[in-house]
């Protein structure tokens, strides 16, 4: 028996731009047959463009079943894969996608939800608000702010963060800034992958958050992202155990000084 997830030929219904930097795709037609969501709000699919072999993630923004409906919000950055696909008058061509998968888990006992992530989280932040049952408290990095102001509705009290550019993110300092709710909560996050490591570093380390407690996933890398310094640890590690450090705060320490 194949292990392979089943995949879907669907033509583009509509081409929507949301933003600047953001496209809305519809897909349908017959070629969707079988294909269903998961439920849980942060699923995506693979999505292959016309011709290509190569697929990239995108979160299933809406599914339909009586249209036969697939939405999906597509980031148009300055180069890449999709991104070309999406910014050409793609409507009535045929691309494929997998079938859904998702990541979301909260733990009964949260008595809140906490999302952080920048334009390509939108999509997953807008579903997962959507079905959420607890206080939702949420934080975006985006580039057309003043466009998307309504992409979260319902949702109230959105704190709108300026993107520095595209292909950076400066999501890492604002989670480390963050006012936590008090009690049992969750923390969903997606975005650029270097800013979510350290982020879970930072939830860990600083929060000592269990791992039920939060989902980070990177979305995307950043090309241009400066690599880690190369640091000799010895002497780190001496300084923390004279110190009477822990040995996660010698390697919170051993990672800090590759970073600066
Ligand atoms: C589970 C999951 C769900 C996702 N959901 C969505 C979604 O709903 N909408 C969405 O738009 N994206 C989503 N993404 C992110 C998307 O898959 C990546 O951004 C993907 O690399 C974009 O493909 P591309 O063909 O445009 O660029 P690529 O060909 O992959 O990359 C080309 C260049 O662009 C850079 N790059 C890639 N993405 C970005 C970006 N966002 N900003 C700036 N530079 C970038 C790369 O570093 C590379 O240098 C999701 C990713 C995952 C893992």
């Amino acid at each position: 028996m194949s292990t392979r997830a089943a995949t879907y030929e669907a033509v583009v219904r509509r081409r929507e731009q949301l933003s600047e930097h953001l496209v809305r795709l519809e897909l349908g037609g017959p070629g969707l047959a079988g294909f269903a969501s998961t439920g849980i709000p942060d699923e995506w699919v693979a999505l292959v463009p016309p011709g290509q072999f190569q697929s990239r993630y995108y979160t299933v923004r809406s599914w339909d079943p009586e249209a036969a409906s697939l939405v999906l919000d597509v980031v148009v950055h300055d180069v890449g894969l999709v991104t070309e696909w999406v910014r050409t008058d793609c409507a009535g061509q045929i691309c494929t996608v997998s079938d859904p998968k998702g990541s979301f888990a909260m733990p009964p006992e949260a008595t809140w939800l906490m999302l952080v992530g920048d334009l390509t989280a939108l999509p997953a932040m807008a579903r997962i608000a959507a079905s959420a049952q607890v206080p939702v408290h949420a934080w975006a990095e985006v580039p057309d702010a003043e466009e998307l102001s309504d992409y979260l509705a319902p949702l109230e009290g959105v704190r709108w963060l300026p993107q520095p550019g595209d292909g950076a993110s400066n999501l890492a300092d604002a989670v480390a800034g963050i006012d936590w709710p008090t009690g049992d909560g969750y923390f969903w996050m997606a975005g650029e992958s270097a800013q979510m490591r350290a982020i879970r570093k930072h939830l860990m380390r600083e929060r000592r958050l269990p791992s039920t407690a939060y989902d980070v996933m990177g979305y995307w890398r950043g090309g241009t992202a400066r690599q880690p310094r190369a640091v000799d640890p010895g002497p780190i590690w001496r300084t923390g155990k004279a110190a009477g450090k822990t040995d996660e705060q010698i390697w919170a320490d051993y990672d800090e000084a590759r970073e600066s």
